[in-house]
């Protein structure tokens, strides 16, 4: 189904993208129902030289899809079945697939799992190509570690269309497309039609036996500690206890691979710092294990905090809104992410306590820490198009709002915290002992700003490291016109 601007579905599909302070004006809107109708649409596009963008969950938080240039939008929101796929004995998941259907549809359907994000309504295909990561990571590994194939369009040097199944089978002559799939992003080589789910030692037909089991049970404990309780050594204590807690247990096989946490150190006219921590409720002495950890990121921080300790089926942890949802009319963002290696140096923590403290700043910003290695630190760095293997925290600086004539102020002070916490690596994560690049999935078009990457290491190097020459050997592959590009698309080699 083709809708244009005069189709009273057009302002509904048009705005579909969760970030209000990005718009486009597509000439043509595919609605795409099948495989086939994906084909089409692209081949339709190419032909009328219509350049092209794809929305699956919409939850892109960066100009990559709701951009003026845009003529042909491919939405594929309704391409959504998950089920079982005897030939290939994996789950087939279609890419307009939102991580809240699939969690039910597998798992109340086969009892299984794929670690994904915390969000219910982010779309499978953005989260998968960009490598995404969830609560289930730091036990079962990445998401794309368990990405067995994926169903592309793509358009050959002549323009023409095809659809190709790519596998991670050693054999599998499109095997570099399927790897192209693990972390470059989405919007790069083509069109995703599906995608396959099959863990690495899946053995057999069985259903049950191709994807992890989740937890029986999850214990989840939300810690509250008011901003106005709080000094600026009690803030540095807290961020320095996670941090070190993190660093001790984020190897490969630890005890606490199960607990995965977020610790959101809000800006102050928020009102609150809050951790949110879920574990393995059935686990032997998660209780215990799970008071350990919140004390040890408390201990010496002499503010009061709240507590709320809960166990209640894995299943309904999901859908408990525990790491808080979006508005998905009303929010305008802008955010930068960060993979940490180890934890943030004295001066970082003071120049984020200084930013997230200052009382002249009246939004609503954030310092997000998310757990992160365990099995995730256990595949090695080219294996998938996740280049960043030895992490213990993944971060993501941002802010929300709702008032249009707030953009600037909301964009600056994002910026400047940013800028100022790597001030000795100009201005980014860079790659070294501390900071390991950023993550495409908190794609940030300032990277590619000299302006605000001064750090002389181009953008394709934060995100995709020693990655990125390959990546463009698959773009040189499949997509040799370069019809699927955006500011942050994988590059033609020279
Ligand atoms: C509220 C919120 C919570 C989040 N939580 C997490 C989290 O817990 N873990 C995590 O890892 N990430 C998280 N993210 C980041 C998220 O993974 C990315 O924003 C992801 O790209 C969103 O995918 P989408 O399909 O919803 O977005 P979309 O905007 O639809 O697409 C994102 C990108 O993928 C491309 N794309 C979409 N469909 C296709 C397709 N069929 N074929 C080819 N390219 C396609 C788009 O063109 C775009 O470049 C979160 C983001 C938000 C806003």
């Amino acid at each position: 189904m083709t809708v244009t601007p005069d189709d009273p579905r057009y302002d509904y599909l048009g705005d579909r993208g969760c970030n209000r302070r990005l718009v486009s004006r597509p000439e043509v809107i595919h609605q795409v129902f099948t495989a086939q109708q994906t084909e089409q649409a692209v081949a339709e596009s190419v032909a009328a030289g219509r350049r092209i963008a794809v929305r699956s969950g919409g939850h892109c938080l960066e100009s990559l899809v709701d951009r003026p240039d845009v003529a042909s939008l491919i939405d594929v929101s309704r391409l959504n079945s998950v089920y079982y796929d005897p030939e290939h004995a994996a789950f087939s998941i279609d890419s307009g697939a939102q991580l809240g259907d699939i969690y039910k549809q597998l798992y109340l359907g086969h009892g299984v799992v794929i670690p994904g994000g915390t969000c219910p309504t982010v779309g499978i295909a953005g989260y998968t190509q960009g490598g995404g990561f969830g609560a289930l990571c730091r036990e079962q590994g990445l998401i794309v570690d368990h990405l067995y194939g994926v169903e592309v369009v793509v358009v050959d040097g002549t323009g023409r269309t095809r659809t190709v199944l790519a596998t991670r089978e050693p054999d599998d002559p499109n095997r570099d497309l399927w790897w192209g799939h693990t972390g470059a992003g989405g919007g790069n080589f083509g069109v995703v039609t599906r995608f396959l789910f099959r863990s690495p030692d899946a053995t057999g037909n069985d259903p049950q036996a191709a994807l992890p089991t989740p937890p029986r049970s999850s214990l989840v404990a939300t810690v509250r500690w008011s901003w106005d309780g709080m000094s600026e050594q009690g803030f540095t204590r807290l961020v320095d206890n996670h941090g070190a807690w993190h660093a001790e247990h984020s190897g490969v096989g630890s005890a606490y691979a199960s607990l995965y946490s977020s610790l959101v150190l809000s800006s102050r006219a928020a009102g609150t710092l809050s951790l949110v921590a879920e574990m393995d409720g059935s686990s032997r002495n998660a209780a215990a294990m799970m008071d350990s950890y919140l004390d040890a990121v408390h201990a010496g921080v002499r503010a009061p905090r709240t507590v709320d300790k809960k166990t209640m089926p894995w299943i309904t942890a999901v859908y408990s809104d525990l790491f808080g949802s979006v508005s998905l009319t009303d929010n305008r963002y802008k955010g930068k992410g960060a993979y940490l290696r180890r934890p943030y140096s004295a001066e970082q923590v003071a120049t984020m306590y200084k930013h997230l403290a200052d009382p002249s700043f009246a939004g609503r910003g954030a310092v997000n820490l998310l757990s992160y290695g365990g099995r995730i630190n256990a595949v090695d760095p080219a294996a998938t198009a996740v280049a960043q293997r030895d992490s213990i925290l993944k971060v993501y600086t941002g802010a929300a709002w709702a008032d249009p004539s707030r953009d600037e102020e909301n964009i600056a002070w994002v910026r400047n915290i940013y800028r100022e916490m790597h001030a000795a690596t100009g201005g980014v994560p860079v790659p070294d002992e501390t900071t390991d690049g950023s993550y495409i999935n908190y794609p940030d078009i300032d990277l590619a700003d000299p302006a605000w990457n001064t750090s002389g290491l181009p953008w394709q190097a934060l995100y995709f490291k020693d990655n990125y020459a390959r990546l463009q050997q698959v773009k040189a592959a499949y997509d040799p016109g370069d019809v699927f590009r955006h500011p942050l698309s994988v590059g033609l080699p020279d």
